[in-house]
């Protein structure tokens, strides 16, 4: 299988870690769309949100408490931050492991359709 974020996860392909749990890690996103942007991911392969199943959820609820913690350490827990799940070809998701964005430092525009 060729997984990008496994490969993160591994070190094959370096990343700047901010965070991570034995389950989860956080870094920041190469081509950062907000003065703070951070993927989140579940170190296991689960290829997208459609792909979460129930015995998933305390890892799901691990990545919610990862991303208050990663708002808390760059400091923008306060000012506000969005986190965004992509989901399938329509949302334009690239990478087929599950991840989330974390965006902050800034005032954010509206959500486009
Ligand atoms: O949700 P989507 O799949 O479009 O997001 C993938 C994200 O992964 C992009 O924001 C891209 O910049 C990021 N990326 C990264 N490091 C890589 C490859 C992709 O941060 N090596």
């Amino acid at each position: 299988m060729d997984d990008l974020f496994l490969k993160i996860v591994d070190g094959t392909i370096p990343s700047k870690k901010v965070f991570e749990t034995d389950n989860v890690l956080a870094f920041h996103d190469i081509q950062p769309a907000a003065p703070v942007h951070v993927l989140i991911i579940p170190k296991k392969y689960i290829p997208s949100m459609n792909a979460v199943t129930e015995e998933d959820l305390p890892l799901i609820a691990e990545i919610h408490r990862v991303a208050i913690e990663v708002a808390k350490k760059l400091g923008i827990a306060e000012s506000g931050y969005r986190l965004i799940n992509n989901c399938g070809p329509d949302s334009g998701q690239a990478v087929g492991h599950l991840h989330y964005h974390l965006l902050g430092g800034a005032k954010l525009g509206a959500l486009t359709s």
